[in-house]
């Protein structure tokens, strides 16, 4: 049950996040959001790693049927291919739809873990989780998505104001 509350509050919160940032999103585009959670292949894997503790073995294919079937996350966008004989990871660009989708996402964990909607000066959540999940996401995103990424964050008010005034 914790878990299935969990992903209603989420979802209601990527909701909230939509209208109070102005993200622009259709209600349809955000009620959707996550939807694949609820599917047998993806629920029981990941409540039994996230809310009974205990890692299951088909959890990583949780993960790649909901990375697979959500925009949202930057490794829908990751094309794995062989160039040269060798793997090779291709970034395509996200769409503005998918990038504003993965930022009411971040609002909303950001919600849910801090217990307070995140502010210009108060984003620590989205720099210093898991030691910089800016970071650790941006390795997975084209130039031009994070060129697109930070130019909403901006237009939003959530980053960067001082930082940027820093480095000038
Ligand atoms: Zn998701």
């Amino acid at each position: 049950m914790k878990c299935l509350s969990y992903i209603i509050r989420h979802k209601w919160y990527v909701i909230v996040a939509n209208y109070k940032y102005g993200l622009g999103l259709t209600f349809w585009r955000v009620l959707k959001h996550d939807m694949s959670k609820f599917t047998f292949k993806e629920y029981i894997p990941y409540r039994n790693k996230f809310f009974k503790g205990y890692s299951d073995p088909r959890y990583i294919e949780s993960w790649l049927h909901h990375k697979n079937h959500n925009e949202h996350h930057p490794a829908y966008w990751c094309d794995l291919n062989v160039k040269d004989g060798e793997l090779n990871v291709e970034l395509r660009d996200m769409s503005y739809t998918a990038i504003r989708e993965m930022i009411c996402d971040w609002i909303a964990m950001c919600k849910e873990f801090t217990k307070s909607w995140p502010t210009e000066n108060k984003w620590d959540w989205y720099y210093k989780l898991d030691g910089g999940f800016e970071k650790k996401t941006k390795v997975m995103m084209s130039e031009k998505s994070i060129e697109r990424l930070e130019g909403i964050l901006v237009s939003i008010g959530l980053t960067g104001k001082e930082k940027q005034l820093k480095k000038l």
